[in-house]
């Protein structure tokens, strides 16, 4: 039985990891989940899988959420605040956290489970991306196990060699790690129309069904930039070992190329309980009610190299993983502050490598080699990007 703790319950990866968790009820039980804003949503949740803790952002929600416990019959304990998310994900009793809150704000609480040494499930990429060395130097020292749930990443550590050691590709014989992407809804749209998309259109994802802000940030492939920065550390890869492939159908989720001019490759149908339900078993496999491949039915597999010029995202992310630190903090912050504005109907999509861009070039050269530094430097990097906003919207 683990006692698992879920960051971000009501989103996307928190909603599938509760589907897999249920169905696993002598092996799993639930000690606390959190959420934002969605509070009904969450008490629901509550009622399903009984956990001991409810708890939320902040305290602007705890009277709904008193009320709707009331209703929904929910006897669980509701907390609320940065503290109280710390603490549930790492509390004595917890063996698993699922970190799946969106964003820089998954940080603290997430690095709060890797110093209490837990067996931490990872969606949320932007702490890693934001903090790298001092979030892998935390895992390090307090013994935390890290577990990939972003599917590329979960692919690889799948295709790895079972006796891969952090940071040694050459010894595995590894010569590449093969990142794939979708390329998302634009993959084929003239450059020339790019001015013309809509929230709506960049809302859709043509295989994967996420949440707002990833949904965004796969359009313009800035997720995949992620996925580049959350690789190199989880593997202590340099930006070198590794290569974007785009591969629209989604069905091999990355691969990893070998020096003896074999790849391995995972496959599976676009659907995150199979990485989550991996990691929840590690190294066991489970059921996670995903419908299995059909050959059969599997017409195009095809593959392409990105083309920068349509995903300038993708370019600043790799520009910023080879920069070092402190510019993977900003590129994060700032496009958290674009893409918002984006789904605002502030600026428009092309705007948003215009903002993220300005907003690096806006920055002092700085060395971060603390978490308070990280925060700093983050929060900065967001005033800069709102500065480069109002301009945009002004002119
Ligand atoms: P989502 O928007 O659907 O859910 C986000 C969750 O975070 C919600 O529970 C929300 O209440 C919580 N949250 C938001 N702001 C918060 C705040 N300020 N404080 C505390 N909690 C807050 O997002 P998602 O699609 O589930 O993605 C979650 C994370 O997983 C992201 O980092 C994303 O990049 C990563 N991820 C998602 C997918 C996917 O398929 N959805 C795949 C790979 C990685
Ligand atoms: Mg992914």
């Amino acid at each position: 039985m683990q006692t698992v703790t879920i960051l971000g319950a009501t989103g996307s990866i928190g909603c599938s990891t509760l589907d897999v968790i249920l169905r696993h009820p002598a092996d799993y039980r639930v000690f606390a989940i959190t959420g934002n804003t969605q509070v009904e949503q969450l008490i629901k949740q509550a009622q399903k899988c009984t956990p001991r803790y409810v708890v939320l952002a902040d305290d602007s929600h705890y009277v709904a959420a008193c009320d709707y416990a009331k209703q929904y019959q929910v006897t669980a304990e509701i907390l609320c605040g940065a503290k109280a998310l710390e603490e549930v994900a790492s509390a004595p009793e917890v063996d698993a956290v699922m970190a799946a809150i969106v964003g820089a704000a998954g940080l603290l609480p997430t690095l709060a489970a890797v110093k209490a040494g837990k067996k931490v499930l990872l969606a949320n990429k932007e702490a890693l991306v934001m903090s790298g060395a001092l979030f892998i130097e935390a895992a390090n020292q307090s013994g935390a196990e890290l577990l990939p749930i972003d599917s590329e990443h979960n692919a690889i550590f799948q295709c790895l060699p079972s006796d891969f050691e952090y940071g040694q590709l050459q010894k595995s014989g590894i010569s590449k790690i093969l990142l794939t992407g979708s390329g998302g809804p634009f993959r084929e749209r003239a450059l020339s129309s790019f001015g013309n998309i809509t929230i709506d259109e960049a809302s859709t994802h043509p295989n994967w069904s996420m949440g707002r802000k990833i949904t965004i940030d796969s359009a313009t492939m800035m997720n995949k930039g992620l996925e580049f920065i959350e690789a190199c550390w989880l593997f202590g890869a340099s930006a070198d070992d590794i290569d974007v492939v785009i591969h629209p159908q989604s069905i091999i989720h990355s691969m990893v190329q070998y020096v003896d001019g074999s790849v391995i490759a995972q496959l599976g149908n676009p659907d995150m309980r199979t990485p989550i339900a991996y990691g929840l078993a590690h190294p066991s496999r489970i059921n996670a009610g995903v419908k299995p491949l059909d050959f059969s039915n599997m017409k195009d597999f095809s593959f392409h190299t990105p083309c920068f010029e349509r995903y300038p995202n993708l370019k600043l992310a790799i520009d910023a993983c080879r920069a070092g630190q402190a510019a993977t903090t900003w590129l994060n912050a700032a496009n958290e502050i674009a893409v918002s504005h984006f789904l605002k109907g502030n600026i428009e999509f092309c705007d948003i490598a215009y903002v993220n861009e300005s907003t690096l070039n806006a920055m002092p050269v700085v060395d971060v080699t603390s978490i308070q530094q990280i925060v700093e430097q983050d929060e900065l990097a967001r005033v800069a990007a709102e500065s480069v906003v109002k301009v945009k919207v002004a002119c």
